[in-house]
């Protein structure tokens, strides 16, 4: 994967002390500009803010995004979070959410109104999905789908003075399909959003890229520890101002405490996100010389469809590899109940490596052709790596498939056995 990310942002917020540097090194100290001279971030645990005279109390308040009015309006923990966010995305601005979704739902509803069409890739997580699906339509508000792997999808299907936005993922759930960040940033017209959250900030910039707005569920990689449920947006101060009306509405404001997490989390992205590339990688290719599996989907493969878009565009493949057991439902159930250093969990990014079987829990509702539809075969398993020793955890996935290919081999002798 290339070196882009190291290069520095254009116009990197704060004192100009990180300007220039790497953004390994500038992601030790951003987000530390009001800090007093503490050397790691304050917890403001506070839900609002004094003021000495009527005048200050009115600047508090017609202050856009302040942060030291009321904290449903802005926080300064939270604020040193959204600018930790904003520099290592060379955006102007980042704005934290109660959660990924919590991100998703205000850039939707805050930004369409009933008449208005999305373009949204068809790759998506389930919630994102789910909200275009079920919530849109209540409200008026068209989406039409598309292949996010296909050329020309995304720039084809806006309709012009209709489509207000358009919503990539990339790289993708379930099976880390990797969309055009340059096709989707030159889409004239519509705000562009992309949600990063499987790459992290240090594994793409989309805005880069022209992409207005970059989305990350902060709960997976970003805070990276399992401990905090918090989202964020980069983009434009404009932009970012114009939904932070709507937000503020909305109400789904990150905590101070989950933001002092995300932004702890930052501090060591770089280191965790080596490691976890490190560790998928070794496990995606010792996963293709595999008998029981029938693929491995990892943008570090060459066998990955979109492997040299991703070599392009992304400077780490990041920690996730999605495959599908040969042995559907029954094997895809027995491996994420065999795997014994890995844990069986609904999440990704954190130290502990996770597994998930989406067939039989996530997504365990959907009907056959649904599953299909989304991508999603009964022995598909997705897999996120951990900080264990990369040995470890290829030894003990590997481990479970053999166990597994001997339970589903015992399984239907003991069928055959009944039938006859
Ligand atoms: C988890 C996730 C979300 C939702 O984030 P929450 O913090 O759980 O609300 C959105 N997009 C992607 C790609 C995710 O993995």
């Amino acid at each position: 994967m290339t070196e882009r990310a190291d290069r520095a942002p254009a116009a990197p917020p704060g004192d100009g002390a990180l300007d220039g540097l790497h953004v390994q090194t500038r992601a030790i100290r951003a987000g530390r500009d009001d800090n007093q001279n503490a050397l790691a971030p304050i917890l403001w645990a506070t839900s609002t803010f004094t003021a000495d005279t009527v005048s200050e109390a009115h600047d508090m308040a017609v202050d856009t995004h302040s942060s030291r009015f009321y904290t449903r309006y802005g926080n300064p923990t939270v604020k040193a979070f959204e600018d930790a966010v904003a520099d290592l995305e060379g955006t102007e601005s980042a704005r934290a959410f109660a959660s990924g979704m919590g991100a998703l739902s205000a850039i939707v509803l805050g930004l369409c109104s009933s008449g208005d069409h999305i373009v949204a890739q068809r790759q998506l997580y389930a919630g994102t999905q789910l909200l275009l699906q079920t919530a849109c339509p209540r409200f008026g508000i068209d989406v039409t789908f598309v292949d996010g792997t296909e050329p020309g999808a995304f720039t084809g299907a806006v309709l012009p003075g209709r489509t207000v936005l358009v919503i990539a993922e990339t790289p993708a759930n379930p099976k880390l399909a990797v969309a055009d960040l340059a096709e989707v940033g030159a889409i004239a017209g519509p705000m562009t959003v992309v949600d990063s959250t499987f790459a992290t900030p240090l594994g793409q910039r989309p805005a880069d890229y022209g992409v207005d707005l970059v989305v990350h569920s902060a709960t997976k990689a970003i805070a990276g520890h399992n401990d905090a449920t918090i989202g964020v947006v980069a983009g434009s101060e404009e932009l970012l101002a114009w939904l932070w009306n709507y937000a503020v509405l909305h109400g789904a404001v990150a905590s101070p405490f989950d933001a002092l997490n995300a932004l702890r989390g930052i501090r060591t992205l770089a280191v965790r996100l080596r490691q976890q590339t490190e560790t998928a990688a070794a496990l995606a290719e010792a996963l293709e010389g595999q008998p029981t599996v029938e693929s491995v989907h990892y943008p570090g493969l060459a066998s990955h469809p979109q492997h040299e878009l991703a070599a392009r565009q992304m400077d780490l493949a990041g920690g996730l590899v999605t495959f599908d057991l040969a042995d559907g439902y029954e094997a895809g159930r027995a491996f994420v109940e065999e795997v014994r250093v890995v844990r069986l969990a609904t999440s990704l990014g954190g130290p502990e490596s996770i597994v998930t079987h989406p067939a039989s829990t996530t997504h365990v509702s959907l009907l056959p052709e649904e599953l299909e539809a989304a991508c999603i075969g009964q022995g598909t398993v997705r897999f996120s790596a951990g900080l264990e020793h990369t040995d470890d955890v290829v030894a003990d996935v590997t481990g479970a498939l053999d166990r597994v290919a001997g339970i589903v081999a015992a399984r239907s002798r003991a069928d055959r056995e009944c039938r006859e």
